[in-house]
């Protein structure tokens, strides 16, 4: 599993747990860095299928998601696990019970629920997903 922060290609499992029948969470330590990342390994039973702004077509990955709520948590002194704030932005996904979602729905769920976590994970995430790298992005992000 190549480390998200640096790239390098080995990793320890510091900690799994089961979440259901078929997923399993890790906790996995950069053998170079250092750094904690999340990780899940899920049987692959999930039909929804996300749509980005490029209008590719490809299944929605649990994985990809912990990625950046990981990136955007890192700096963050969190109240709650990375995998709980995975799980609860996954759940409203499924209640939009839509077969075909867009990437826009997923950044705009995920900001809602990092959003009662923590509005520094927050701002990182909007820098990751929109075009803000401009001060009006970030300005109209604040007004929200
Ligand atoms: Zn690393």
């Amino acid at each position: 599993m190549k480390c998200i922060f640096c790239g390098y290609n080995d990793s320890k499992v510091v900690d799994s747990r089961y979440l259901k029948d078929t997923s399993i969470r890790r906790r996995r330590e950069c053998l170079m860095c250092h750094k904690r990342f999340t990780t899940y390994e899920t049987v692959e039973t999930n039909p929804m299928v996300v749509t980005n702004v490029d209008n590719m077509r490809e299944p929605f990955k649990t994985e990809k998601l912990a990625e950046s709520i990981n990136y955007a948590t890192y700096c963050v002194d969190l109240s709650v696990e990375v995998e709980d704030i995975v799980s609860k932005i996954e759940t409203k996904l499924f209640a939009l019970q839509k077969q075909e979602i867009t990437t826009a729905d997923i950044v705009k769920v995920a900001l809602d629920v990092l959003m009662e976590v923590s509005a520094m994970a927050c701002l990182v995430y909007y820098t990751q997903h929109t075009d803000c790298d401009n001060f009006d992005g970030i300005r109209r992000f604040i007004n929200r």
